[in-house]
């Protein structure tokens, strides 16, 4: 039997203190592809203890560490997961069920991210400043102290990296909690951390549900910041229970994202990218082009054509040869979209294809759901309002581009949006009247290392990962007055 999936806290492989564990599904078939141990709150403390420890104590030696020896450390994890990369794909795509294309572009970008922030580690990054007296101030960036992260099942591998690379980087300890139900890619990139030689207590893996083991984190008094990115409620409910201590908080949460089609857009590059925007992914991805709004003059002959291309998209298992589209992640997610595409339908949207779950052969034991595509939608549905991160698309029209501006804007989010137009000149006004942290002019969903990374409104809480934005998110900024006048001050006369 296969062994069962463990915690890493305090550099040590262990057990939940409970004894729980709980089976990880894939979602092409359901058959159980691993057993991992389930935590609860004793685990939490357990990790934090560790953490603290590796952070607090003068003769640690993470804190004797310079940040050139830090950097190297994740160069050469960056390294060690290059050279397994094809197991961490594969891995990936069992627990998640995205295609295999899209998990090996994961493991790419996850090294990268790894060497970005090993790069950044070692650059300046404090000011001086030129004041009135004889004084020099200036800023020394430090660590935060025990970071808290937790992170969504959609990019499991990637989205620990986000986490992961700027915190160490930046030197502090991290108690780290992955999707409960998409662990095994970080269980097996915490063994690497244990490969490359980080001191023990630096990074610990909790594994658990969000309500115990993600709750017990964010309330933690021994955590100095919680670094969250998931669904805007969760999100919520964590800056609530973080308040206890003060801690530094970020959060990267949920969008309903814009793209806009204007008439005068090169048209086939326009519906290759509204496919790519929304089914990337299944859908499943936070910035996805969930909204699709179409000039009213092309909003016809675009429909035809990207519902044609939508039909041949070639769904399947993330392994099988040609997949483009793997199922949904889980049974609870696929119940949700589902109900979205009742909602959508009850709600008089009309569906111009899909909006079934796939049943025949083989796809009847996965969560496969058809790309769906809703059109004669209104701004008050459901559907055009809510997140549903699942391959569903409601597409609205407008008659010009302040009616766009307008309609776009008209929601709660503001994580990402695109613009596709010829108009070089309107692409800009109307990307920069969006309220939102992301954009694109002719283009969708390119993500960089290099640029910072978050959402305006209810998108996230105002931080930005990636990019020197995304280290300095685990950095406490320290002033320090260097007197050059050295001499008694003479305040009191006696
Ligand atoms: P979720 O909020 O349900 O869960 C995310 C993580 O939070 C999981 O690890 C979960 O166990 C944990 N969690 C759940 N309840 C918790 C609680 N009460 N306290 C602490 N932790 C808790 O989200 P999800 O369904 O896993 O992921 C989908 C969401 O993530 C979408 O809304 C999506 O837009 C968002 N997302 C955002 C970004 C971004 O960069 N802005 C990136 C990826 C996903």
């Amino acid at each position: 039997m296969a062994e069962i999936g463990r915690m890493y806290i305090d550099g040590a492989w262990v057990p939940s203190a409970s004894g729980a564990t709980r089976e990880i599904i894939n979602p092409a078939d359901q058959s159980v592809i691993g057993t991992v141990y389930e935590g609860d709150a004793a685990d939490v403390d357990k990790a934090v203890a560790a953490a603290r420890k590796a952070f607090d104590e003068p003769s640690s030696p993470w804190r004797a560490l310079k940040a050139g020896e830090r950097a190297s450390l994740l160069f050469a994890l960056a390294d060690k997961l290059e050279s397994e990369a094809k197991e961490f794909a594969h891995l990936e795509v069992l627990d998640s069920g995205k295609p295999l294309r899209e998990a090996e572009c994961d493991v790419s970008d996850a090294c990268n991210c790894l060497r970005y922030y090993a790069g950044l580690a070692t650059k300046p990054m404090g000011v001086t400043y030129e004041v009135p007296e004889d004084m020099q101030a200036l800023t020394v960036r430090e660590p935060i102290g025990v970071c808290a992260q937790i992170v969504p099942w959609n990019y499991p591998l990637l989205m620990a990296m986000w986490k992961l690379a700027p915190a160490l980087a930046a030197g502090n300890t991290v108690v780290f909690k992955p999707a409960e139900i998409t662990p095994l890619t970080t269980i097996k990139f915490f063994g690497l951390i244990e490969d490359v030689g980080f001191p023990k207590g630096v990074a610990n893996l909790v594994l658990g549900a969000g309500a115990t083991v993600g709750a017990a984190m964010s309330a933690h008094p021994g955590v100095d910041k919680i670094a969250f990115t998931g669904g805007t409620v969760t999100g919520k409910k964590i800056l609530e229970s973080s308040v206890g201590n003060l801690k530094r908080v970020s959060l990267e949460l949920g969008g309903k994202s814009p793209n806009i089609v204007f008439a005068d857009a090169d048209f086939e590059t326009a519906v290759d990218y509204a496919l790519f925007a929304i089914f990337a992914g299944q859908g499943q991805i936070c910035a996805a082009g969930s909204r699709l709004l179409l000039e009213k003059s092309i909003a016809p002959k675009f429909i035809d054509r990207l519902v044609e291309r939508t039909k041949k998209i070639v769904v399947g298992p993330g392994l099988a040869e040609g997949t483009e589209m793997g199922p949904l992640v889980s049974e609870r997610q696929m119940e949700k979209v589902l109900h979205y595409i009742d909602l959508g339908i009850k709600e008089g949207a009309t569906l111009a294809c899909g909006g079934h779950r796939m049943m025949e052969g083989d796809f009847a034991k996965g969560f496969f759901v058809e790309p769906t595509i809703f059109t004669d939608t209104t701004e008050d549905m459901s559907i055009v309002k809510d997140e549903i991160f699942g391959p569903v698309l409601a597409v609205q029209v407008f008659e010009d581009e302040a009616d766009a501006i307008r309609m776009a804007n008209n929601t709660r989010y503001g994580l990402a949006g695109a613009c596709f137009t010829q108009d070089g000149a309107k692409a800009l006004r109307v990307i920069k009247a969006l309220r939102a942290g992301i954009t694109w002019i002719n283009g969708y969903h390119s993500t960089y290392n290099e640029a910072p990374w978050g959402g305006y409104k209810e998108s996230g809480n105002g931080g930005r990962e990636l990019g020197t934005y995304g280290l300095e998110e685990y950095t406490e900024v320290k002033q320090i007055n260097i007197n050059t006048n050295v001499c008694p001050i003479g305040w009191f006369a006696n």
